[in-house]
């Protein structure tokens, strides 16, 4: 069969859970038996996205193969709890370079290079390269912003052009809208979902199906009444209201067939019977939990906690493994002082530091993980969280006191933290290792206790590392170096003194899923409610 694809579009209001839908819907069609991948057209001008701040537009998320994307695509990894490449997440930016390197090269034979038919030419082959990359039955392609925006309108003439390129029957229109209840009125408005199909068509595109966001669950009547407006069949009209637990989602939109529309849409009979019972005892699991752990997040910034997303999930994955829900506190580091920080941790069982590219607030940081190391609080750092902490032990244990990272003093007489290569000495702001690399666990550690086994593989993003200069002098003072990369750099440090007491160079975060939480943040709390007991 060829490949079928899913352009979902949303309407009326930004922040519609647009992503969450459509990679719930990408999890019933992979339970149908479908290899299904996902896709996010992103209309902002950036080319690369890993240099966007993460304060302003949330966290950056690393893939195996190392791209820099959105955050959407953790959630649609998470759903769909399948691993998504480079070819998965596209800018306008990214498109327009493309083009204009193409143009260069003499690619165009001199044609005047124009929105219709280069841009668009350019946007609907990276449908067909993700496809490929990924030999998808189905590929879901959610367009940012929303309909109307100035931004996206290229990317929505493209998936017009779409269904005319690939057939009907192998493309298939979503549209979101937000359904809004008027308290004064008592009853929920139809209209603005009426003006944003209307806009919607007016750019040449029909929905075949309607997902209707909304707090309550929608009368038939209305759902029949924005059918007959919308011009589509009153059964391809979905609701999707607000739910406790996020995966809800996945469940909801079963009860209401919309896999089943899709395939018959497709013209393709099941290649399995799904079965759903994962999520079903999740949720049940979920929705038993009683008691809760309360883990402190040092942060430089408390404005955007989107940007510490995936490790916020991954927290909530280990808490549903170890029957927990998991409160996080946001501790700002700026406000940490040696006065304050014993009632700052007074009600948190665990600290996390998290990764970082800022200087800000690292005093902060610093006076965190001395306040935990010196006082057997659970921590666990990642990879910003784990240079600092290779420096809070160099100045204080060591007795170092100009102990530091040449990323924030690059002429500093004690790197204890350098520059994985001589261009980052510069200022040079590119990640050096990204994504996917094997590391070696070392035997008889807490990491060995932890993976049990000899070879992981995780994800990177960073540009710093420790310097093995110091490494000796460390291991004399008690600290235990657990893991190494395949170049003998360190990824992991412990403090065996401690109950727990664990930095990571690398991002565990990326790879933790609902239904598999990562091991690294199941023992944290392990650890943390062993202490409770
Ligand atoms: N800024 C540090 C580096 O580049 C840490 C990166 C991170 O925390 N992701 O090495």
């Amino acid at each position: 069969m060829g490949t079928k694809f899913i352009f979902v579009t949303g309407g009326v209001v930004s922040s519609l859970g647009k992503g969450i839908m459509a990679s719930s819907v990408g999890q019933l069609l992979k339970k149908q038996g479908f290899k299904v991948t996902m896709q996010k057209f992103e209309p902002y001008i950036n080319v690369d996205t890993g240099l966007m701040s993460p304060a302003q537009h949330g966290e950056i998320f690393v893939t195996n193969d190392g791209a820099e994307t959105d955050l959407d695509l953790g959630h649609y990894e998470r759903f769909l709890d399948e691993n998504l490449n480079k070819h998965s997440s596209v800018s306008t930016g990214k498109i327009y370079s493309a083009v204009i390197e193409k143009e260069k090269q003499g690619r165009y034979d001199g044609a005047t290079i124009q929105v219709i038919p280069h841009i668009t030419d350019e946007i609907k082959s990276r449908l067909l390269k993700v496809a490929k990359k990924t030999n998808a039955d189905i590929v879901i392609t959610e367009v940012g912003g929303t309909v109307g925006d100035i931004e996206s309108l290229p990317f929505l003439e493209a998936i017009r052009q779409a269904r005319k390129d690939f057939g009907y029957e192998n493309t298939l229109y979503i549209h979101t809208t937000l359904v809004p209840f008027l308290k004064a009125a008592n009853e929920i408005k139809t209209k603005p979902t009426q003006h944003s199909v209307k806009e919607l068509m007016s750019l040449g595109i029909s929905p075949d199906m309607i997902v209707l966001r909304s707090e309550e669950s929608i009368e038939k009547a209305n759902k029949e009444k924005i059918a007959r407006f919308c011009d589509v069949p009153n059964n391809k009209i979905f609701e999707s209201v607000d739910v406790e637990i996020i995966y809800e989602m996945i469940l909801n939109l079963k009860k209401q067939k919309i896999d089943d529309e899709i395939l018959k849409h497709f013209k393709l009979k099941p290649k399995a019977k799904p079965d759903l019972s994962e999520w079903e005892d999740l949720i049940l699991k979920i929705q038993q939990i009683k008691e809760t752990v309360r883990v402190g997040i040092i942060s430089e910034s408390i404005s955007l906690h989107d940007q510490y997303l995936s490790v916020f999930e991954s927290l909530k994955h280990a808490g549903f493994q170890t029957n927990r829900s998991v409160e996080v506190k946001w501790i700002d580091s700026e406000h940490l002082t040696e006065e304050n920080i014993k009632s700052k941790f007074k009600d948190v069982e665990g600290i996390i530091i998290p990764g970082g590219f800022s200087s800000q607030g690292l005093t902060g940081k610093l006076l965190a993980i001395k306040h935990a190391r010196e006082n057997n609080i659970p921590f666990f750092g990642i990879c910003l969280g784990f240079q600092l902490t290779a420096i809070e032990f160099a100045r204080n244990v060591l007795d170092i006191k100009g102990a530091t990272s040449r990323e924030f003093v690059p002429n500093t007489k004690f790197p204890v933290i350098e520059a994985i290569s001589k261009q980052n000495t510069n200022g040079v702001n590119n990640r050096e290792k990204l994504g996917l690399h094997e590391i070696n666990v070392i035997k008889d550690t807490l990491m060995y206790d932890i993976y049990k086994k000899d070879l992981i593989e995780e994800r990177h993003r960073h540009s710093y590392e420790l310097n093995l200069k110091y490494k000796k002098s460390f291991e004399k003072a008690g600290l235990v170096f657990s893991a190494e990369s395949k170049s003998g750099k360190v990824e992991a440090l412990e403090y065996p003194e401690n109950d727990f007491f664990l930095a990571v160079q690398y991002h565990p975060e990326f790879i933790s899923r609902p239904l598999r939480a990562h091991p690294l943040f199941v023992k944290f709390l392990e650890v943390i409610i062993k202490r409770n007991k």
